[in-house]
C-alpha cells in the first residue's frame, strides 16, 4: 500500500492536474503482491476502469517501473454491484486488465497490444484529420505498397494511436496470416534493453525484422537520444523497406523536427508519406461526442454534446474524458443528462476555458463580415443578403454561448423557436455545399477568438 503511495506521487507529475483529479486520485489499491509483481487497482466502476485501462495504464506501470525497477502486472477492480453501465453478469471481484497487455481479457484476439475500439469504422473523419485517415486506410489496404513508412503526427490525444490501431486491425482482418506487430517506442526500447542483457539479440531481431510484415510503432520520439536503439532500428527500418514491409509511425511532431534524431533515421523517416492531425474543428468535436455516446450506449442530447464541444477544444481525448464525466455525474445523482448538469460535471474547466461571448458581440461580427447593421439583421427584412447573415449569426450564437433556442429567437427580433432550428440547419446545409459560405464563417469565429 505504500508501494501504491509513492506510485500516486510520481503520477502527479506525470499526467496533467485534470486527469489525476479525476481518473487517477479516486483510484485504491486493494492489493499488491510485490513478489509476484502484481497490483490490483480499485476503481468506482466499471467504466473508470475501462477508461484507465486504455489511457493511463502505461503511465501507471511506468511509475511503478521507476519505483521498483520491475514490471507489474496491472488490473482494475470495480465493485460488483456497479449499476453505472451495462455489466456482464455478477462475478465476485471484477477484474479489467490493462488493454495493452496481449492476454488481456479485453484485447482483440487478432494482434497482441491493439486495443478493440480503435478502428477505423470508430473514427470521426472531418478536415483536420481526413488525410492522416486516408493516408491510414490506403495502408491498411495495400500495406507495404503505397506509402513506405507512412509517418502520422499531430499533438496528444488526436487520435494517432487510434489510426496506427486501426491499421493493424485491418490488415489482420484482410489476412489474418499477415504478421503485424504493434509496439510502442517504450516498449520497444525496453525490449532492446533486455535483449542485450539477456544475449538474445538474435531473438529481438527475428521479433521485429524476419518475422514481420506490418510494423506499427507508436510514438517514435522516444527514441531519440537513445544511440544504440536508433541503430537497431536502422537497420530493422532498411531491412524492412527493401522487402517492401509496410512501416507505419506515429510521432508528436515532424521527423526534422524531433531533437537528437540521427540524419540518417530522420531522412529516412521523409521517405514515405508525412499525414498530420491537427485539433479537429467544432462540427468534428460534437460527432466523435455522438459517436463515443452511440458505442457507449448513452442518449446523448445535442445541446448537451454541442457544451462539452464548445468548452474541451484542444484535444479528444479530454473531450471524451469530460463526456465520460458528465455522464457519470449524471448517472450518480439521478438527474437528467442536461446543460445544467454539463456546467456543474465541467465547473472548473469551463469558467477556465471560455470567458462567455455575449450573444450581442457575435451579432456584431457576422454584421461587419457581411456588412450589414444590427437592426437589419433583428429586423423583418427577408432578402437573402439579410436572411444568411441573421442565420449565420443565430447558428454562432447556438454554438458558442448557451442560449436556449427561445433566447436566442427572442435576440433576434422576437422570432421563434422553430424559425431558430431551421435557420441552424439552413446554416448547416449552407456550411456543407458552400466553401465560400464556411470560410466566412470560419473568419468570424476566428475575429471573436482574438
Ligand atoms: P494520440 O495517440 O494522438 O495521443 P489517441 O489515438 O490515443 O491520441 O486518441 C485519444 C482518444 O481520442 C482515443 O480514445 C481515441 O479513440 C479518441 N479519438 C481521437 N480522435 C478521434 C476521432 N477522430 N474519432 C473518434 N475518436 C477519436
Ligand atoms: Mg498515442
Amino acid at each position: 500500500m505504500e508501494l501504491w503511495k509513492k506510485t500516486l506521487s510520481s503520477l502527479r507529475d506525470r499526467v496533467e492536474p485534470y486527469d489525476y483529479k479525476h481518473w487517477i486520485a479516486p483510484v485504491s489499491c486493494e492489493r499488491v503482491d510485490e513478489g509476484r509483481k502484481e497490483i490490483v487497482l480499485g476503481v468506482p466502476d466499471d467504466s473508470h476502469g475501462r477508461w484507465l485501462a486504455e489511457h493511463f495504464v502505461g503511465a501507471i506501470k511506468s511509475a511503478l517501473r521507476d519505483l521498483t525497477q520491475s514490471d507489474f502486472a496491472v488490473s482494475f477492480s470495480a465493485p460488483e454491484a456497479s449499476d453505472l453501465v451495462a455489466a456482464p453478469p455478477p462475478a465476485p471481484l471484477k477484474l479489467v486488465s490493462g488493454v495493452r497487455e496481449p492476454e488481456a481479457p479485453v484485447a482483440s484476439v487478432g494482434v497482441p497490444g491493439l486495443i478493440d475500439r480503435y478502428r477505423f469504422d470508430s473514427f470521426v473523419d472531418g478536415p483536420t484529420n481526413q488525410f492522416a485517415m486516408s493516408a491510414a486506410r490506403g495502408v491498411g489496404d495495400h500495406p507495404g505498397t503505397l506509402y513506405n513508412p507512412l509517418f502520422i503526427f499531430g499533438g496528444v490525444g488526436l487520435g494517432k494511436t487510434h489510426l496506427l490501431h486501426a491499421i493493424g486491425h485491418e490488415v489482420h482482418g484482410k489476412n489474418p496470416r499477415a504478421r503485424v506487430r504493434y509496439v510502442t517506442s517504450e516498449q520497444f526500447v525496453n525490449d532492446l534493453i533486455a535483449s542485450i542483457q539477456k544475449n538474445e539479440m538474435n531473438a529481438f531481431r527475428a521479433r521485429y525484422r524476419d518475422t514481420c510484415d506490418v510494423l506499427l510503432i507508436d510514438d517514435i520520439q522516444f527514441i531519440a537520444g537513445k544511440d544504440r536503439t536508433q541503430e537497431e532500428f536502422f537497420h530493422m527500418f532498411n531491412t524492412l523497406h527493401s522487402l517492401h514491409k509496410q512501416i507505419v509511425l506515429t510521432c508528436d511532431q515532424l521527423p526534422q523536427s524531433i531533437p537528437d534524431m540521427e540524419d540518417r533515421l530522420t531522412s529516412r523517416l521523409q521517405w514515405g508519406l508525412i499525414a498530420d492531425i491537427k485539433p479537429p474543428g467544432f462540427e468534428t468535436r460534437v460527432a466523435i461526442l455522438r459517436r463515443r455516446a452511440e458505442v457507449d450506449g448513452v442518449d446523448l442530447p445535442d445541446d448537451v454534446a454541442m457544451t462539452v464541444a464548445r468548452h474541451i477544444t484542444r484535444n479528444v481525448r479530454e473531450l471524451e474524458g469530460a463526456l465520460m464525466r458528465v455522464v457519470a455525474m449524471a448517472k450518480l445523482t439521478g438527474r437528467p443528462l442536461d446543460v445544467e448538469m454539463t456546467h456543474q460535471a465541467l465547473g472548473n474547466i469551463i469558467g477556465k476555458t471560455l470567458e462567455r461571448i455575449a450573444p450581442d458581440t457575435i451579432m456584431k461580427a457576422v454584421c461587419a463580415e457581411y456588412k450589414v447593421s444590427p437592426s437589419e439583421l433583428k429586423g423583418p427584412r427577408r432578402h437573402r443578403n439579410i436572411t444568411v447573415p441573421r442565420q449565420i449569426a443565430m447558428y454562432l450564437v447556438r454554438e458558442l454561448t448557451d442560449e436556449s433556442l427561445p433566447q436566442i429567437g427572442a435576440f433576434f427580433g422576437g422570432r421563434d423557436h422553430s424559425t431558430v432550428i431551421n435557420s441552424l440547419k439552413r446554416v448547416e446545409a449552407l456550411r456543407d455545399a458552400n466553401p465560400e459560405i464556411r470560410a466566412q464563417i470560419d473568419r468570424v469565429r476566428r475575429s471573436l477568438r482574438d
